[in-house]
């Protein structure tokens, strides 16, 4: 079959279906990140990968932007799994024209990061290639028991953190070359597209309190992750579009558009998760504690029902993109 009708997802579930849960393995192929035993624990393993002219375009992306977006996005899936990232092997392929300075700007990107974030670079491989191309692969702690897409509940409340589309909408005003780049608002956009923001602490601390019962990160639109928590718990979801957290940059600059990009944009790196609705009071005052937001965008419904998002009027918003899936044409 060809890969433009069985879909990324389709592919990897295909590869799921047909590889043996190994001894040690809690949690393999499925997840934002695996969840494995070790002698002396468990840790959480997850891997990245980013391909100029695929993820990134050079003559917008610095690669301080891309060393620093590299780690935050494998930070991101442990993040999912209410996780702490510890250690990092990255592998490069680099076309033999750049410059020694250009690898090490990169590398200072992963370093910014890194630092503040307690982890370590311990290894990778390096190879010749005809475009740049960047393989990551992060490993966790687990202290408290990872939060996988499975266990949300019909009646469960859906919440978001941070705002949504703002990377999305950023990419777009690059790649129309957008006469607004200057403005404030147009910056701040530009600025969630290179530098996203891995939820670590709010994932963990939503493991600790065991207030999650489901948990992704949004890499690939809301909507489609979203489908992967609906998959894997067995439930359907309804949204209230009009609480969905939208930044004043992005309002200013969204357009015709609307909550397009907040729905199905991508990249955002924020966490969306499920949990109980006798939880709200809690949640609600962990916004305080986190410093950043948590919204609650909507509630879990039986699998029947499928994904709806609702306006304001209660009418069903039809969509016609979920979000990104590599291989299938839109
Ligand atoms: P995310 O967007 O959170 O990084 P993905 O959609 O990339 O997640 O992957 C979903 C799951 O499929 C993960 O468990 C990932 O490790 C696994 N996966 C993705 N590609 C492959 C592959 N080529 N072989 C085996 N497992 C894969
Ligand atoms: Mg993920």
């Amino acid at each position: 079959m060809k890969l433009s009708r069985l879909g990324e997802f389709g592919l990897i579930e295909r590869v799921r279906r047909t590889t043996a849960q190994g001894r040690g393995v809690n949690l393999g192929i499925g997840d934002d990140a695996a969840w494995v035993q070790t002698r002396s624990g468990s840790c959480l393993l997850t891997a990245d990968l980013l391909i100029e002219g695929v993820h990134f375009d050079l003559k917008w992306t610095s690669l301080y932007a891309l060393g620093h977006k590299t780690l935050a996005v494998n930070m991101s899936d442990i993040a999912a799994m209410g996780g702490t990232p510890a250690y990092l092997l990255l592998s490069l392929g680099i076309p033999a024209t750049f410059e020694s300075e250009d690898v090490e700007e990169f590398y200072r990107g992963i370093r910014s990061l890194a630092l503040k974030s307690g982890v370590s670079l311990v290894g990778g491989d390096t190879s010749v290639a005809k475009s740049l191309f960047i393989s990551a692969c992060l490993v966790g702690d687990a202290p408290y028991r990872p939060i996988t897409r499975g266990g949300a509940q019909v009646g469960d409340d859906i919440y978001v953190t941070g705002t949504l589309g703002d990377s999305a909408l950023g990419l777009r005003l690059l790649k129309r070359k957008s006469p607004k780049l200057t403005q404030r608002a147009a910056k701040f956009l530009l600025s969630r597209h290179h530098f996203p923001t891995a939820r670590v602490q709010a994932g963990a601390t939503l493991a600790r309190e065991k207030l999650a019962r489901a948990m992704i990160d949004i890499s690939d639109g809301l909507l489609q992750d979203l489908d992967h928590i609906c998959k894997a718990s067995r439930i359907g979801a309804v949204l209230a579009e009009e609480t969905l957290p939208l930044s004043a940059a992005y309002r200013s600059l969204a357009g015709h558009d609307g909550t397009g990009h907040a729905l199905a944009g991508g990249e955002d790196y924020e966490l969306l998760f499920c949990a109980r609705r006798r939880d709200r009071s809690r949640i609600e005052k962990l916004q305080g504690h986190l410093n950043v937001p948590i919204t609650r965008i909507g509630t879990c419904v039986p699998a029947r029902y499928g994904m709806t998002v609702l306006d304001r009027k209660g009418q069903r918003i039809s969509f016609r993109a979920r979000g990104h899936d590599h291989f299938k044409q839109r």
